[in-house]
């Protein structure tokens, strides 16, 4: 059970090493999804704080210890982190769930793996290596550097916060960045706890991690278009990522984006039925179907639909709803007040389009176990793949079952959709397995299993679903820049109005 006290928690932001209001001193409510009642007060900031830490976080990268420190005092430094993170996930955890609702056995583990980036990554710190290119003129020593691209903004969702957050500053402080974090207005408090359990305690250089909380178009905007700013990592919905992208592009920022998703589940008729069956289920209602990798497109073999739709109903319908601060809970309230009412009418909208719906279809009473923001877990039959709640994102616990007859109409229907960010393929057969993960365009794909993700796993989206991959080895290029240095060690001369190749 989380403690609710019911004075209103205060927080400051964190700017240059130093806890402060907003400068317009203006402050806004975070709530509780569970309960409905505000439980928080945090700084409204707007550009003129963006300002203030964005020079911070540019002082912190070009002076002072932090580019001073050696790569290998860096990975030190993340091991601390590390250790911290583990101290307090447990209370990290609980404020997550008072802030988005999301379930406490959910919340909980996932702040225990987090550590694993910053070990992770820290271990990579000091193995960030350039090269010597052995280039075609006998005079000449030239060598490649890899440097930290600069001054970072974040821009983050409410769904998994301080794991959406740690995912970008593992590899942003392996490389040697400084950062700047805007959090969803609907989900501060976790990075501000954060902040002063972590990063404060750590001892990490003043001005290296910097947080403006606030509305995404007053603090984020201005965060973005910061010139100062060198790289824009997001996480978010694809409209605004599409804003972000443009908005960074102006002044030619390097961009990361993850984002949303309508991923096909795809099981065929010689699955083991029960894994599939629960496969379904936790792809699609897990955290409440607030997930950018939900399978919220199940594609269904023909021969076994019928009998896998009654399996899965029977399933669902155990679901327990309830407190997400429980852990017998197995479905919470939605996030946010808008987000409730966006489920809601693609519930009317499927119901419009002739989907059959076999299960809930609305809001979830508290007799139901739900509450002010509950939906119950939905599922539909009879979609085609042109309907809309089989093309949109509902980012909540909606189910849409699409029929095909074999490989190549399930590999069509998987591909057909602006989205490419998770697969799943339930199947026995070892050579469908790999022919269907190699014809589906997505980022990840999962093979008789679901969600699962590692540090150690790229991640990301083809086409709509993002740019750039997160987490792997691969991901800290994302933070840094190559410089090519020549060195003549010959004579000089030659005529200087042409430009110098191998043979003038
Ligand atoms: P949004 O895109 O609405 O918001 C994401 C972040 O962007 C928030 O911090 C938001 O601030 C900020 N923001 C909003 N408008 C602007 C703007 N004009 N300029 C700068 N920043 C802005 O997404 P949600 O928070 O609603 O999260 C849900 C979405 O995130 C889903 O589509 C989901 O698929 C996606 N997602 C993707 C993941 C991935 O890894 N691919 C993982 C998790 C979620 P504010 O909160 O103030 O609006």
């Amino acid at each position: 059970m989380l403690d609710r006290p019911t004075k209103l928690q205060e927080y400051q932001t964190y700017i240059d090493g130093k806890w402060c209001n907003a400068a317009s001193g203006k402050r806004f409510e975070t709530y509780d999804p569970y309960t409905g009642e505000p439980w928080a007060l945090i700084p409204e900031c707007d550009a003129a704080d963006v300002n203030l830490a964005v020079e911070s976080a540019y002082r912190a990268f070009e002076t002072g210890p932090w580019p001073a420190m050696t790569q290998t005092g860096r990975g030190k430094l993340m091991r601390k982190i590390a250790g911290l993170i583990e101290k307090h996930a447990e209370h990290l955890a609980k404020v997550e769930v008072r802030d988005n609702g999301k379930l406490i056995s959910e919340m909980t583990a996932q702040l225990k793996y987090l550590p694993e980036w910053f070990y992770y990554y820290a271990g990579l710190a000091d193995k960030i290596q350039g090269a010597v290119v052995p280039v075609d003129r006998p005079d000449h020593f030239n060598y490649i550097l890899k440097e930290p691209v600069g001054v970072c903004a974040f821009i983050t969702p409410w769904n998994s916060p301080l794991m959406l957050v740690g995912w970008k500053l593992a590899p942003a402080l392996a490389a040697g960045c400084t950062v700047v974090i805007k959090p969803s207005e609907f989900t501060s408090a976790s990075l501000l706890e954060f902040m002063k359990l972590v990063i404060e305690e750590s001892g990490l250089p003043p001005g290296v991690v910097n947080v403006v909380t606030g509305y995404g178009a007053v603090a984020g905007e201005p965060l973005i278009t910061h010139p100062k700013v060198a790289k824009v990592a997001f996480t978010g919905g694809s409209i605004t990522g599409a804003r972000v992208n443009e908005l960074a592009a102006r002044s030619f920022k390097k961009v990361s984006l993850e984002l949303g998703g309508k991923s096909p589940n795809v099981v065929f008729d010689d699955c083991i039925l029960e894994d599939a069956v629960a496969g379904a289920i936790s792809g699609i209602f897990a955290a409440t179907g607030q997930t950018c990798i939900a399978g919220s497109r199940l594609l269904l073999q023909e021969t076994i639909h019928d009998a896998f739709v009654e399996k899965l109903v029977a399933m669902a319908k155990q679901a327990r709803l309830g407190d997400p601060g429980l852990p017998e809970t197995q479905v919470g309230p939605v996030t946010t007040p808008p987000q409730y009412q966006k489920i809601l009418s693609y519930i009317d909208i499927a119901k419009d389009e002739g989907a059959r719906c076999v299960l809930g279809g609305g809001p979830a009473t508290r007799e139901e176990g739900g509450g002010k923001y509950f939906v119950k877990p939905t599922i539909f039959t009879g979609v085609n793949n042109t309907m809309r709640i089989a093309q949109e994102e509902v980012f909540g616990p909606v189910l849409s079952v699409i029929k095909f007859k074999d490989e190549d109409e399930a590999v069509a229907i998987a591909n057909d959709i602006a989205y490419g960010l998770g697969a799943g393929i339930w199947t026995r057969s070892l050579r469908r397995a790999h022919s269907v993960a190699r014809r589906i365009k997505a980022g990840t794909v999962w093979v008789n299993t679901y969600r699962a993700v590692s540090f150690l796993m790229p991640f990301g989206g083809y086409k709509a679903s993002g740019l750039g991959r997160e987490n792997g080895a691969e991901a800290i290029e994302g933070y840094l820049q190559t410089k090519s240095v020549w060195i003549n060690n010959g004579p000089g001369g030659g005529n200087p109005f042409v430009i110098k190749t191998a043979s003038s």
